[in-house]
């Protein structure tokens, strides 16, 4: 039975459209009113953007609905869809906890508040009748002052039942200047043992060597294979995944064909380097994980066997799997039992 692992999913760009549109309809007048209809609704929150700065403006619209008081709603929704409709059976769901505290707080009070968004999301993650393994990633923001930062791998330390790993979010092309300070997160987060992701090499703009060296798997990295494959076998070295997310990059203006992806999963796999397949934000694209996968086989992207690989490596590279196996291989026995030996 095929089980998946989504290892790279935002909680913002997590809604699909029709949920976030009928949340609209029952609870927020004001947005109700700017988007009467659904298909309109659904047309403007889907279409492709220019780059990833503008892409990114989008996630404010659902991060401003997702509150201490909603967040339930709409995780109860994510978890019932993805069992339903995705097959996962692990999701790492990221996001940046400030960002879901109330705006009028002074950023002390903003802080404070965090360990309580990670206790309401971890909690209405664990949905008795839709048994996903889940852990949170917590991001990083590159908009964010240094202070807010460490406060956020502060509470990926505290709150170990729930957090998995830390990321670095909010656009590759943002973190210029201030990339001393992101190393010292990074290395203060390794030193207590917190797993670590980020989003780098995205983009042309956010190549960042210096950043390599300190993630156990990297956000995107598309432009390592395409730019600078000489990379590549340091990242096999370090035993590095890659997730790859092929709806963004249409959606962000990074990519103008899915065809370019062939050339990254080939260098990829030529030079050992693991992929996980991922969806990044399913709800904003309105595509779920395994239309991910049957997308790359339909235009030839990979093969059948090449996606098994990506699928297992997903499992092998998840923070927070409790297992040894991926699910397939502990079910398969299980089912052909006969009922007798039960
Ligand atoms: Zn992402």
């Amino acid at each position: 039975m095929a089980l998946y692992a989504e290892l790279h999913r935002h909680l913002g760009g997590s809604v699909v459209p029709r949920i976030l549109w009928r949340y609209f309809q029952r609870h927020d007048a004001h947005l109700a009113d700017r988007f009467p209809e659904y298909p309109s609704f659904e047309q403007f929150y889907t279409r492709a953007r220019n780059t990833l700065d503008e892409y990114l403006e989008l996630h404010t619209l659902v991060e401003g609905v997702q509150t201490a008081q909603t967040l339930p709603y709409f995780i109860y929704r994510l978890i019932r869809g993805a069992y339903i409709f995705e097959n996962l059976a692990y999701l790492e769901l990221r996001y940046t906890p400030y960002l879901r505290t109330p705006e009028g707080l002074s950023q002390t009070e903003r802080i404070d508040k965090m360990a309580e968004i990670v206790e309401i999301v971890g909690k209405a993650s664990q949905v008795t009748e839709y048994p996903i393994v889940t852990s949170q990633i917590l991001c990083m923001h590159a908009r964010l002052p240094k202070e807010v930062n460490r406060a956020i791998v502060d509470l990926a330390r505290q709150q170990g039942q729930y957090v998995c790993a830390i990321d670095l979010a909010g656009g590759d092309n943002h973190y210029g200047d201030r990339l001393d300070e992101l190393i010292e997160l990074y290395e203060y987060a390794r030193s207590h043992g917190i797993h670590t992701t980020g989003h780098v090499y995205e983009t042309p703009d956010g190549c960042h060597p210096d950043l390599l060296p300190y993630l156990e798997r990297i956000g995107h990295g598309i432009q390592i294979p395409l730019k600078h494959p000489e990379l590549l076998p340091d990242l096999a070295r370090r035993g590095q995944c890659l997730e790859i997310c092929p709806t963004t990059y249409l959606k962000t203006g990074t990519l103008d064909d899915l065809q370019q992806l062939k050339v990254v999963f080939d260098r990829c796999f030529e030079a050992g380097v693991a992929i996980a397949i991922c969806t990044d934000n399913a709800g904003l694209h309105n595509v779920r994980l395994p239309f991910e996968y049957e997308n790359l086989l339909t235009y030839n992207i990979i093969d059948f066997r090449q996606m098994q690989a990506c699928q297992a490596a997903a499992f092998r590279h998840a923070f927070a799997w409790p297992h040894t196996q991926p699910p397939g291989e502990m079910l398969s026995g299980l089912l052909k039992e006969p009922i007798s030996s039960l």
